[in-house]
Parts: structure tokens; sequence; C-alpha cells
């Protein structure tokens, strides 16, 4: 057939001279192949494709061989043309082998960058493939798969990520720790190479015995860097004996942190009274006659009166909960605060979006800048975002020496244990 005139059900391809060949438009890089015939149907496209090769080695001795056994029709899924799916359809051939000292009678030849051994889909189709399932998985491949006209569901693509091989020798540094392949059901063990940061194999459990049977196939452990498990220091004990065992650095960090932040979490009490005092101490007292005497200030001053009559009458928490109709832990706070600071803060809820801003409002006004219009101006430059109101009613308390400063942060556990090493350090990336 004429390099120019691909014929295609009515339609035909022109190529011109010194245009690319269609072969190398289906089939770039590719050597030996030759496209009979492009056939564009409603819902895909025919590709009738040929070896131009007139002898094949045998890919067990070389020896090249001309005589066919037999010839068998292959279709293989290609890269989608024109948004549309593409099928490449080859008669392919079955040679003798013709070697006396081969052991292979027949084999099948292959067309060098098109078809690979058993496979249904074609060699740039395959490189596809395993680029999408690299890049997005097996659910998210699959719907750009449909998106693209490629035939491949989730697991197709899967079977594209194959495990490299491990090596027969275990690295000179040996990272060993536990992975969930469903938290709280099943888990693995992942061993790494401490130096390259490489994963170098995983195993179906994490048990004492498939760990040490891994290490009697893979000598070579010079050190096993592990977390605290038990059932990893028994199996390097009996399988890697010489090997010096280390606890993984993350893990004591780790460790310590929770125990700081446990230490902590115990004495939350005590940080809360800490910082009450502190603010006590720094706040002159709210002159209490001077708050609006609003609804909830009223509630609050009754609640505390009757719920410390109570307490000293001697009724249990749950009683006064029950009798009051409030929550119990309601009841413990205004147990455990004074008035005055139940009061402060009953009136600061009401300027949450100001809150961030008191301190600095407190500095200025001490500074001698006391004009609410300039405090708002510049509160706004500084991403305030409430009203003016709200700020003229702080400074109306700032001026009438009623302001309470902003209270102490407690400091939160969590935000303690923040401030060990152990939280920043992280484990070296896994690449
Ligand atoms: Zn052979």
């Amino acid at each position: 057939m004429p390099r120019c005139g691909h014929r295609s059900a009515g339609n035909v391809l022109v190529m011109g001279d010194g245009c690319l060949s269609v072969e190398s438009v289906f089939f770039p890089g590719a050597a030996g192949v030759r496209v009979e015939r492009v056939e564009v149907l409603a819902d895909r496209t025919l590709l009738q494709v040929s070896s131009t090769h007139l002898s094949r080695s045998c890919p067990d001795c070389g020896l090249p061989s001309r005589r066919v056994h037999s010839r068998y029709d292959r279709r293989l899924d290609d890269r989608p043309v024109a948004g549309q799916r593409t099928v490449a359809l080859l008669t392919v051939r079955r040679f003798f082998c013709d070697a006396s000292t081969c052991v292979r009678r027949t084999f099948v030849e292959q067309i060098d960058g098109v078809t690979e051994p058993y496979q249904r889909a074609s060699t740039g189709l395959r490189r596809w493939l395993h680029a999408i399932a690299a890049e997005l998985g097996g659910r998210p491949g699959a719907r750009l798969c449909r998106t693209l006209s490629v035939p491949a569901g989730r697991m197709r693509l899967l079977r594209h990520l194959r495990a490299p091989t491990v090596a027969d020798q275990a690295p000179r540094v040996l990272g060993v720790d536990e992975f969930a392949f469903r938290r709280g059901r099943r888990y693995g063990t992942i061993l790494v190479d401490v130096e390259t940061h490489q994963v170098v194999d995983v195993l179906p459990d994490r048990t004492s015995e498939t760990l040490a049977a891994w290490l009697r196939r893979h000598a070579g452990a010079q050190v096993v860097c592990r977390d605290r498990a038990s059932a990893y220091t028994r199996a390097i004990k009996e399988a890697a004996p010489d090997a010096t065992q280390v606890a993984d650095r993350w893990h004591l960090l780790r460790n310590l942190s929770l125990a700081v932040e446990h230490v902590c979490h115990q004495h939350r009490t005590c940080l809360r009274k800490h910082a009450e005092h502190q603010q006590r101490t720094q706040t002159r007292q709210p002159t209490l006659d001077l708050l609006p005497a609003t609804l909830i200030v009223d509630r609050i001053r009754r609640r505390h009166e009757e719920i410390s009559r109570m307490v000293q009458t001697g009724y249990p928490i749950s009683e006064i909960a029950r009798r009051l109709g409030l929550d119990r832990k309601t009841v413990r706070r205004y147990r455990d605060t004074d008035l005055d600071v139940l009061l402060a803060s009953a009136r600061d809820r009401r300027n949450v979006p100001l809150d961030r801003f008191k301190p600095y409002l407190q500095a200025q006004f001490a500074a001698g800048c006391t004009n609410a219009t300039e405090l708002y101006q510049q509160i706004r430059e500084q991403d305030f975002r409430g009203g003016y109101s709200t700020l003229s009613r702080y400074v109306r308390t700032l001026r009438d020496g009623t302001a309470v400063p902003t209270p102490n942060p407690i400091p939160n556990p969590r935000t303690i244990s923040d401030h060990a090493p152990a939280r920043r350090a992280v484990a070296s990336p896994i690449r």
C-alpha cells in the first residue's frame, strides 16, 4: 500500500512528502511496524498493524528463524486518537526455533515498541497506564481514564504498579516500623534503609516471627532502628543477634512529648489558678457597682450567691445542678471562680472580635491616645472587623477605669508540650 493513501471507510488520510509517517504518529519510536489500514468507526478507531520483519530471533537462544509455524490474531488496546478509543489489530506469527541446542521449539514474534508478551495493551498505552496509576492511584486514575477514553478500571491500573525487587542483603542500617493497612484492624511492617531513605520491603503483619524470618533470609544489618514494641526486639535478638538495636529517635521524642502533655494535663487546675492569680494581682479590682446592671450581670450575681450558699450548706454538685436546672460543669465553674472574674468574662464575651486588640488599645490609651475615632482607625488598619460602637464602648470603660485587662491565657497542655523539641522533630522523610 502506498505511503500516501491510508484508506479508511470512505476517508483518506494523506501523508505528504517530508511529513511524519503514519507509523510514527501512532507508534512513535517503534521499529519494524507497518500500519496497513486506519478505520474510524462510530465508537472506536481500528488500526490494522503488521510486522515488516521477514525473520525473528528466538528469545532463548537468539538464533533468527524464518520458518513460520502458524499465525493468530491479537487485539491490543492503544492510546486514544482524537478522543476515541483505539484498538490495534495484528496478525502475529509463531516461528520455529531450529537450533538443536535450544529447549524452545516455537516462539511468537513481538514488535518492538508495540507489543509485549501476554499483554492486552500496546507498549505506549502501558506507559500511560503506569504513569496514571503512579500519579493518581486506582479510583481517581480510573475516572481520568474514562474522560480520556482509555479502557482501564481501577484494578487494571493498580496492576501496573509493580513492587520493586527486594535485594538479598539487608541494608547496613535497617529501620523497622509498623504501619496500618487499616487503622485498628490490620497492621504490617515497613523496612527502610535508614541511610538512603528508601523502602526496602513491606511485611504483611507485625509479628515477631515474620520479621525474624525476613532477617534470616536477608543478612547484613549492622544496626536496626526500631520502635519499642517487644515483638521487634525479640525478632532482632533472635535472628540478627549481632546487630546493634537502636530505639528510634522519633518514638523516643514522641514518648517524651506525650509524658509532658500528660503531666501538664494533670496540673491543669494549678495552671488555671496561677493564670487567674496573676490576672488578679495585675488588675485593679473592677468597681462592681459601676458595671451596667444588665440582665446577664444580675443573673450571674444571683447564681453565684445561690451556689455559694448551697455549697456552704454542704450540697453535692449534682444536687445543686438538679435544683437549679444547670449543668454540673456550670455549677463547678461558679463554685471555683470569683464573682468579679465571672462578671468580667461575661462582659468581655460581648466584645470577642475586639479581644485581640485589647492589649494594644490599653497600651495606646496609657500612652495618651484616648480618642476613640483615632483608635478605631488604627485597629481597622490592623484588620479589626468589628463596628465603631464596639470600640467606643470599650474606650468608655478604659476612661471610666472599669476595663478589665485581657485575661492571661491559660496554657494548654498541648501547647506546652509543643515547646518540647519532641513534637517539632519530624522523622526523616521516606522516599
Ligand atoms: Zn531458540
